[in-house]
């Protein structure tokens, strides 16, 4: 009955074959496969060639506050703002991490006293991403220490506000919630591209997160960036990068320069031939959560999040969020919806890593067509009148 799938059924790289139809489908990680598609139809646009002598130096930039930052990606980093809008860029120091993740990291770092007897308090709004507090708690630090949901944090001392928008795991667009001095706000703007989210305005904060990982797909290539205001934090940043890594791989900044580039060149292109990559990615959103919002529906069991629609100053378009993730509520008498949706071969992400109780779980709407495809079938049939027959 499901019409899934029209514009999305040339072939992917990993097909599964016909008979496999019972198989688990594992959305438990954000893995952003979908973007393959993109990217093999731009065949060799996006191809770079490193001889062996290349890159071999640790240094990218040595009269750069970021000295293993490469220019040509710091260039293409620009670019790609001005073109999109989301995000001012001038008078800020751009740090590149291994992925945001390293970044979030050394804000850790750079945000902490050395010299204070007490941790920094480190929050986020509940439903948080789950990583932070597992990165956070992960080496006993004394310098910080994961505090959780935001709206209950009321402790004195110094803190940082993780501020994600759009939020993973829900979609929805954030603000900062504790209205108070003494912290520093920390903008993770992992999702905030075209294919999710209308892009309203030009995000202006003093420490702002973004990867690759969600805006092309290249989540394999490690590389993040951070946008920084103060110099004194970037420069502390820098240290722990050099501490932790010495730097970050060359070789992925210079493949990621030339992605961006072939990002930005196809925005920039006026022929009719060319798909930019967030056009590519917008429609293949709206098909999936229109695929998604049917299968539940049909369903009765679950309900997902509503949202209203903006207007998106960078494709003119009035559309409502599109995020990355699906957060599904499972109905009574349901308690537990990853173990529901585990018997049946789904695997999600439980409320409970996001700081929220067990109805709810994140699942991936990144992966390849034919898992996709598969999930919101199988969903589908899920539905109370078929529930106790076994
Ligand atoms: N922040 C958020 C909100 C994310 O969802 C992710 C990826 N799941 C990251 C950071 C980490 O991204 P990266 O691959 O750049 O480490």
């Amino acid at each position: 009955y499901l019409s899934v799938s029209s514009a999305t059924s040339s072939p992917s790289l990993a097909t599964f074959p016909d008979g496999d139809r019972d198989r688990a489908i594992n959305l438990d990680h954000g893995d952003p496969t979908m973007y393959e598609r993109f990217w093999q139809q731009e065949g060799d646009k996006a191809t770079i060639v490193i001889p062996g002598w290349q890159s071999m130096s640790y240094f990218s930039d040595i009269g750069n506050l970021c000295w293993f930052l490469e220019p040509e990606f710091a260039r293409q980093v620009l670019r790609l703002h001005k073109i999109v809008g989301n995000a001012v860029t001038e008078n800020r120091h751009i740090v590149v991490g291994t992925g945001s993740t390293q970044l979030f990291q050394a804000v850790l770092y750079a945000l902490a006293s050395q010299d204070s007897e007490e941790p920094v308090s480190v929050v986020s709004a509940a439903p948080y991403y789950s990583s932070y507090q597992a990165i956070t708690e992960c080496l006993k630090s004394g310098l910080y220490k994961w505090e959780g949901d935001a709206r209950s944090f009321a402790k004195e001392g110094r803190f940082i506000e993780l501020v994600t928008s759009p939020n993973n795991p829900d979609g929805f667009l954030r603000d900062s919630v504790l209205n108070r001095s003494g912290g520093v706000l920390v903008h993770d703007f992992a999702y905030y591209w075209p294919q999710y989210t209308p892009i309203t305005s030009s995000a202006d904060y003093d420490i702002m997160l973004f990867t690759v990982s969600k805006t092309t797909g290249h989540a394999g290539m490690r590389i993040g960036w951070a946008l920084v205001k103060d110099r004194e934090i970037a420069k502390r940043m820098v240290k722990y990068i050099e501490l932790n890594s010495i730097g970050v791989s060359k070789d992925s900044q210079l493949r990621a320069a030339k992605v961006l580039k072939v990002v930005c060149d196809s925005c920039e292109s006026s022929s009719n031939t060319t798909e930019s990559l967030f056009e590519f990615a917008y429609q293949l959103m709206v098909e999936r959560w229109q695929n998604l919002r049917v299968a539940v529906k049909h369903s009765g069991m679950f309900s997902l999040p509503e949202f209203s629609p903006g207007f998106c100053k960078f494709t003119g378009r009035i559309f409502e969020p599109l995020p990355a993730f699906a957060w599904l509520k499972c109905e009574e008498p349901i308690e537990d919806c990853e173990s529901f949706l585990r018997s049946n071969k789904i695997l999600t992400r439980g409320g409970r890593h996001f700081g929220v109780g067990p109805q709810y779980v994140r699942i991936s709407l990144l992966d390849r067509d034919d898992n996709f495809d598969l999930f919101v079938e199988r969903l589908s049939s899920i539905r109370k009148d078929n529930l106790y027959q076994h």
